[in-house]
């Protein structure tokens, strides 16, 4: 028998335990740990909540969940309930799906005045994550940044911009579409330091931009590059640029306007005690698309800005980090013997949730090229006894089940739930 510890319950968590079960058949039991007592990670606190159909994939992690073999663990926090190196003691492979929860920095003057937030705490706070319930964006001025120009962006930027209206049949936080409907933005700068053939955002997201009901987007026709250069892009890349050029085109006017600003690089944040406006500076791209500043600088008037810039994987004690990448240091998911990293916490924040799927069918071919036999280590069992000691209680599935259900049975309207915004509400739910 092996025994198997994944950290994390996102993603990458499942697709690697789907994957043990494939490589080790009735020979593996995986156990999914979470510091949250709630599972999917990613899935529940990243995906915007008017996206819930990309949610959907949590019913194939559920089918997961639910098998003999695998087990969620939840409300149990590596390096605070249990240290790494007793995982390792106790399963003979532990695997770090903890993703890339934290901000990357905005290494500039200001950036930590109030109203200038991170996307992880941004997201994570209208997803209803415990830790960023009680954020309170300011919401009272009529501007609004938002730094980068990438997927995240978009769904922050749409978020904004949405009428209360638009988000039927989602589940965002309650404590956010109260603070949203209040909102007074009116003009959103989505502020990226390159160009329109630089953008990481995918087709599909950029074009729900040009469907809102209370926004439209703005794109200055002057920033896009001659049309027959799109001829040359990767098809995804051409299809976002189209979209481009069709808000360039657009006539429509609407209370809110999203602003694509390009070639325009953040350089300093001002205000007396808050954020009252953001200064960037021009850039000019050389011929590897690196950009440059040009010395020329204007001012947006905001009271939030919200940089949306990519994120980093926190460290864990006694594990092998690279600075540099923001990632935990590894070759092909192998971090050192018998511990493993999969997902964002192996290759850094990039892809879509399906880029998951082979990377936790890679560390599972790994693990079982590197596990010979029975190691007689215990996994479960000693897992259960040691946090017993600790006064630990763990959540399982089925507890999440019974969270899950009451979340289901208190929402209203269209929407498929109502979540449990702090831990102690979802311990509650369990009734105990
Ligand atoms: P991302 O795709 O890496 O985009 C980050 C953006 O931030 C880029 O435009 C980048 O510009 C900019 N940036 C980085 N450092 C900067 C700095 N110091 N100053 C100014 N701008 C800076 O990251 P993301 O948007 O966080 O998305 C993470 C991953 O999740 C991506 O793979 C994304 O596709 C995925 N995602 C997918 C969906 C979806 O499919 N619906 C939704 C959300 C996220 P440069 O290019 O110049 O570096």
């Amino acid at each position: 028998m092996r025994h198997i510890a994944v950290i994390g319950s996102g993603p990458a968590g499942y697709y690697t335990a789907e994957a043990c079960q494939k490589a080790f058949h009735d020979d593996v039991r995986v156990d999914i740990i979470d510091r949250l007592p709630v599972p999917y990670g990613l899935i529940r606190f990243g995906v915007a909540p008017d996206h819930q159909s990309i949610k959907a994939v949590s019913k194939r992690y559920e089918m997961v969940a639910l098998s003999d073999n695998v087990r969620f663990v939840g409300n149990v926090a590596v390096g605070r309930d249990i240290s790494i190196a007793e995982l390792q003691s106790l399963y003979d492979a532990v695997v770090i799906a903890t993703g890339a929860p934290r901000d990357r920095a905005l290494d500039i003057p200001g950036a930590a005045l109030p109203g200038v937030i991170g996307s992880a705490a941004f997201v994570g706070w209208y997803n209803g994550h415990p830790e960023f319930a009680d954020l309170a964006p300011p919401l009272s001025h009529t501007g609004a940044v938002v730094i980068g120009h990438g997927n995240v962006a978009l769904d922050v930027a749409r978020i904004l911009s949405k009428t209360p209206h638009e988000f039927e049949g989602s589940d965002i936080a309650d404590h956010a579409l109260r603070v949203l409907s209040a909102s007074q933005v009116r003009r959103i700068a989505l502020v990226g330091r390159r160009g329109p053939y630089q953008i990481a955002m995918t087709p599909k997201e950029l074009g729900e931009l040009g469907h809102l009901e209370h926004a439209a987007p703005y794109v200055d026709p002057d920033d896009l590059p001659p049309v027959a250069g799109d001829a040359a892009l990767e098809a995804g890349l051409r299809k976002s640029v189209g979209h481009l050029r069709q808000f360039a085109a657009m006539t429509t006017k609407r209370p809110v306007t999203v602003e694509f600003d390009f070639f325009s690089k953040p350089v300093a944040i001002e205000g007396k005690d808050k954020v009252e406006r953001l200064i960037v500076e021009r850039t000019v791209l050389d011929s590897n698309q690196v950009a440059h500043g040009t010395g020329e600088t204007y001012a947006i008037d905001c009271g939030l800005i919200v940089s949306c810039i990519g994120y980093t994987t926190p460290p864990i004690e006694g594990v092998p980090y690279d600075d540099a990448l923001g990632r935990f240091a590894n070759v092909d998911g192998r971090i050192a013997p018998g511990l493993y990293a999969v997902g964002w916490a192996r290759r850094g924040p990039t892809g879509t949730i399906g880029t998951n799927r082979p990377d936790g069918y890679m560390i599972a071919e790994t693990i079982a090229a590197d596990i010979a036999g029975d190691s007689g280590k215990q996994g479960r069992p000693a897992l259960d006894s040691l946090l017993a000691e600790r006064g630990v209680e763990i959540v399982t599935f089925r507890d999440w089940q019974k969270i899950e259900a009451a979340e289901i049975a208190r929402a209203q309207g269209e929407s498929p739930r109502k979540k449990f915004t702090h831990i102690d509400e979802m311990i509650a739910a369990l009734n105990r």
